[in-house]
């Protein structure tokens, strides 16, 4: 039987519930319980991916081409759980679902409601993940802040889960604020009170309670707090700012929510194995011996969250590297006004993330003209890679105004292109190169170096790509094209032969970088940083 945890958010957002979930995904591994994590979102879009970055932050692309909420990015890096297209489900894909099978007559008749025919979707939505993952225990994260109206039926669907499976085979963990209020030197219990009420009248009592505090929880307030909403003391769970995500597991497991769960559950299992994670993640992330500056060039600087899986790759790479990584963020326009010295002139290393749209491009060409004339390490993800084709383009290969179709449909060098397929693409949600493709990586290239494998699999998300008219001259001007999808001969790595380090990809390395094992691109870029 598989066993379903449930975590809901209160008082306000933000608290990180994704962290949260996939802490407590890591300390059941470490006890050798097999987990899934699946993320429930309230909105109406079918999937992100059509959202803005300061809407929604980044999307999180799976091997199978899903785009997703960036808390399974979480997931991924903290636990072994490996996210399809069913670890996160919308409200919109819960109602295209049933209308659709409205529409075939699948319902013979009867009137669809939220109760049973939407919490219906959504159960079976849960025991699919379930299912597929051969999981031991599922955790469901649902999103929003419990008292909103749009995550109401996803809250149903989890107080009718117990109905179905059984009170031992489900928990509820409800997590909270527990704010320290300054002026009257008091920490207050009264907004948790309130938000495990709110979730009573929807019918769930919550089993734990993990508290978000910035001071230590007396023994008075955990009283308190127990007695009010009725849950067991040592199931108050105490969560205080920490200086790195990475030792939230550590949190959980002094306060023993393993056992909390497992007794639950009424599992036995083997002791905990956490020690390779402090020993080889938080110690290191926590006490690094170097530290080194990395200029950022992007334009959605201003949300921590839009650019999520590439600051985690770069603090996995400064792991790896025994080194802190400090990302000094560029907005590209602001090079664009003043020049790129100005920004980089003291920095080891330059990354050009992902983005769309025209506004900010030309900074990062010139961004990247600085650091390939100036020997600077440099790292380019996507519209990065398209980006330093660009570059080189114009300024090496003398391609006045080569551009990508994207920005300028009509230019005299498309260097960066669309394939004829998707020309023909009319519908924007789901419709980019998607998810998971081979690379093929050349022998004696810096690529080959850097993986010292002669086959990957990278993800991707990405509409244009490079133009293969452009190849023969680019090459002989010292671009090398490292990395090649064979079956359509599309090119993934580029890099320069007279550079000690210049490399950029079509792909997203940053979604499989792990905070154990930095993905190979950010740990070498980062070395590379600190030779310099
Ligand atoms: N805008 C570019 C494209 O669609 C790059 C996308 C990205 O960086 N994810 O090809």
């Amino acid at each position: 039987m598989n066993k379903f945890i449930f975590v809901t958010g209160g008082v306000i957002s933000s608290l990180g519930k994704g962290i949260a979930c996939a802490s407590i995904g890591k300390i059941l591994e470490a006890r050798g319980l097999k987990v899934s994590l699946m993320k429930l979102d309230p909105y109406i879009n079918v999937d992100p991916g059509t959202m803005n970055p300061y809407q929604h932050g980044e999307v999180y692309v799976t091997d199978d081409g899903a785009e997703t909420d960036l808390d399974l990015g979480h997931y991924e890096r903290f636990t072994h759980t490996r996210a399809t297209k069913f670890n996160n489900a919308t409200t919109g894909q819960v109602y295209n679902a049933v209308i659709s099978r409205e529409r075939r007559g699948d319902y013979l008749g009867k009137t669809i409601q939220v109760i049973p025919h939407i919490t219906n979707e959504i159960k079976d939505r849960i025991k699919k993940v379930a299912e597929v993952s051969g999981a031991d225990v599922v955790l469901v994260e649902i999103g929003g802040t419990v008292g909103d109206i749009e995550s109401l039926p996803f809250l149903e669907a989890a107080r009718q889960f117990r109905q179905d499976v059984g009170y031992q085979n489900t928990i509820y963990v409800h997590l909270t604020l527990v704010p320290y209020i300054r002026v009257a030197g008091e920490i207050k219990t009264k907004p948790t009170q309130h938000s495990v009420g709110t979730l009573r009248e929807i019918g769930i009592q919550p089993d734990v309670l993990i508290c978000r505090t910035e001071k230590t929880l007396s023994e008075d307030v955990k009283d308190k707090i127990s007695l009010f909403c009725s849950i067991r003391k040592e199931a108050v769970i105490e969560a205080k700012d920490v200086d790195s995500i990475y030792q939230i597991p550590l949190v959980f497991k002094d306060q023993i929510l393993d056992e909390i769960i497992l007794g639950h559950f009424n599992l036995i299992s083997r002791h905990s194995e956490l020690k390779d994670w402090e020993e080889s993640v938080v110690k290191r992330v926590l006490g690094p011996k170097h530290k080194i500056k990395i200029a950022f060039v992007g334009k959605y600087l201003g949300l921590q969250d839009a650019y999520k899986s590439v600051y985690e790759a770069l603090t996995h790479a400064g792991i790896a590297n025994d080194a802190k990584v400090e990302i000094q963020r560029v907005d590209s326009e602001d090079i664009e006004k003043y020049g790129a010295e100005k920004f980089l002139k003291d920095v080891s290393g330059v990354l050009v993330p992902g983005g769309f749209g025209y506004r900010g491009i030309e900074g990062k060409i010139k961004a990247i003209k600085y650091a390939r004339e100036n020997n600077v390490p440099f790292l380019g993800l996507c519209l990065g890679m398209q980006c330093a084709v660009i570059e080189f383009s114009r300024n090496a290969c003398g391609l006045k105004g080569a551009n990508s179709t994207e920005f300028m449909p009509k230019t005299k060098y498309p260097v960066i292109s669309l394939l004829e397929e998707q020309r023909r693409v009319k519908d924007m949600g789901g419709t980019m190169r998607l998810g998971a493709y081979p690379c093929r990586i050349k022998n004696g290239t810096l690529a080959k170096k850097v993986y010292r494998q002669e086959l990957v699999s990278e993800r991707h998300r990405h509409r244009y790509e490079f133009n293969e008219k452009f190849r023969t001259l680019l090459e002989k001007k010292g671009m090398v094209f490292s990395g090649i999808y064979k079956n359509k001969n599309l090119v993934e790595i580029v890099e320069l032969k007279k550079h000690p380090f210049f490399i950029a990809v079509q792909f997203h390395p940053e979604f499989k970088s792990k905070p154990d094992s930095a993905h190979p691109l950010f740990r070498d870029f980062i070395k590379a940083g600190l030779q310099k």
